[in-house]
């Protein structure tokens, strides 16, 4: 097991990095090594794990919504292990958030005549050429096939396949435009990047994003879910309420140590060397988010 998350953890971070390096040569290479793993969660649903966000797939007789979609040269292989479960087409394409390894796909599953659906945060990032400053480059616009069609700005349901799918926007928490999408029949939560399993979260700042949003976005997922549903994060591995408990509870414990020493006025520095993550390191530190980076995000989105 502590194998397979670590090999987990691994594409995560050629995911995340992915997101950074977007079709550079090197990313190119790592795309050819990357195989499609599908995991059947019962009910028509499933999950597949590739590089980039994890993706959640809902099979039926009206056809498939696919949520986030990874990136565009893993389209074909993504549509061949889909192809293995049903030989419906992908109705509707949900970005759960901007990020490149999870909308990658957009242009060619938009041009195959999916639909791409999305909050309005989502469509005014991916339709532009969208400056991210602390990444350092510029994402360009996609092309009009790949832009969300349908976006909302709070809720909406999608009432294929004999369940009520339900998406949820959370406000400010991951990123300025995140949602969520539970499965209501088949009792299956696809939280995107605002829930990581067993790693520390990435808050994107410059988009957006705040520690205290994840937060009340988590608390809103624990609110819906029960002991039985089967969550999918954004990264690492399949998921329960109990992991999901963990995790915030982490994340809320990291939080209040920061804040009481940043209402004492200490500065950033000062709080990163007083390790406020220390007890949680071994368990959540990765290479793309440590316990600096995962401080930093916080100190700085505190009110
Ligand atoms: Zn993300």
């Amino acid at each position: 097991m502590k194998t397979f998350i670590k090999t987990l953890k691994q594409g995560s971070l050629v995911g995340l990095l992915g997101a950074v390096t977007a079709f550079s040569t090197a990313t190119a290479q790592n795309m050819d090594e990357v195989e499609i793993k599908t995991e059947d969660l019962g009910n028509g649903l499933y999950v597949m794990f590739g590089s980039g966000g994890n993706i959640g797939v809902s099979v039926g007789e009206d056809g498939v919504i696919m949520v986030d979609d990874q990136y565009a040269p893993l389209t074909d292989r993504i549509l061949a292990a889909l192809s293995e479960v049903t030989d419906e087409q992908v109705l509707f394409v949900l970005n759960t958030h901007y990020h490149f390894d999870h909308t990658g796909g957009n242009e060619n599953l938009g041009r195959e005549g999916s639909i791409i659906v999305a909050h309005d945060h989502v469509y005014d990032k991916v339709s532009v050429d969208f400056n991210h400053e602390t990444f350092g480059r510029v994402f360009p616009a996609m092309a009009k096939e790949g832009l969300p069609k349908i976006t909302f700005n709070d809720q909406m349901s999608f009432r294929i396949n004999g369940d009520n799918a339900r998406a949820f926007y959370a406000p400010n928490a991951h990123t300025d435009g995140d949602s969520m999408i539970y499965f209501k029949n088949a009792d299956v939560l696809h939280m995107g990047d605002i829930y990581f399993n067993y790693l520390y979260p990435f808050i994107d700042v410059f988009a957006g994003g705040t520690v205290d949003g994840v937060l009340k976005a988590q608390r809103e997922a624990l609110e819906m879910v029960d002991d039985s549903t089967q969550i999918i994060p954004g990264h690492g591995p399949m998921a329960s309420k109990d992991d999901l408990i963990i995790n915030y509870e982490m994340i809320k414990d990291v939080r209040n140590r920061v804040a009481k020493l940043k209402a004492d006025g200490v500065s950033l520095e000062d709080v990163i060397s007083h390790a406020p993550s220390a007890d949680y390191d071994e368990k959540f530190n990765w290479d793309f988010i440590n316990a600096e980076k995962f401080v930093t995000s916080i100190y700085e989105t505190l009110p």
